[in-house]
């Protein structure tokens, strides 16, 4: 009698995490595109919030590009993700819903590799959910750091050029550049107050 043998399981997270300019972006297609070259079948996703490059692209800053699909929450990526799909590639991890952790949890169990890139800090130096909790539950994770532009060492931290308290403030270039530790200052983007 022929026994049934356990199909073989795939399927894990992988994180990159860093400050803005420090490579997420790169890194990001980098993988995937070596995942194309092996003949994966491989899908892409960003968060429609980030719609500063067009719809179907992510777009490195230093102008990789790599397609895309841009969705609303983190429950509608996982319906798009066909049966046979191989490769998960998500960027802009930070602008998902809470839900992503759990969304790329049920990608890796069915067999994925589930690759995301994001931000880790918010303009304050605050964690950036939901990219903490996805650091935990992943099997790899890849810190990317910039150069910080005032000093030269390597930079942590993404510095805030203009007075804006929202937390999510994409657009014109010029309002954010990497800095370090030492060099950033967080009260650059608080408010003068009035005389
Ligand atoms: P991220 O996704 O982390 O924002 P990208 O992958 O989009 O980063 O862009 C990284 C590229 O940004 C670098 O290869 C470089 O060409 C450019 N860049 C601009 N400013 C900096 C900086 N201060 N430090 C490092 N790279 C920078
Ligand atoms: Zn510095």
């Amino acid at each position: 009698m022929e026994v049934a043998r356990k199909q073989p399981e795939h399927g894990w997270i992988e994180v990159i995490t860093g400050s803005m300019f420090s490579g997420k972006s790169e890194e990001l297609i980098r993988r995937l595109r070596r995942a194309q070259i092996a003949k994966q079948k491989v899908q892409i996703f960003k968060p429609v919030i980030d719609d500063r490059y067009g719809v179907d692209q992510i777009v490195s800053h230093s102008d990789m590009r790599i397609a895309s699909e841009s969705v609303r929450s983190s429950d509608e990526l996982v319906r798009r993700v066909a049966k046979d799909t191989e490769v998960v590639g998500i960027d802009e991890g930070q602008f998902f819903d809470p839900h992503l952790t759990a969304a790329c949890n049920t990608l890796a169990n069915a067999g994925k590799r589930v690759i995301v890139a994001g931000l880790d800090q918010d303009y304050l130096g605050r964690p950036f959910e939901p990219m903490p909790q996805l650091l935990a539950i992943a099997e790899y994770i890849t810190k990317t750091l910039a150069i910080c532009v005032v000093c030269g060492d390597p930079a942590n931290h993404t510095q805030r050029l203009v007075a804006s308290q929202d937390r999510v403030l994409v657009g014109a270039s010029g309002l954010y550049e990497a800095r370090c530790r030492h060099c950033f200052d967080p009260s650059l983007a608080e408010p003068t107050p009035e005389p």
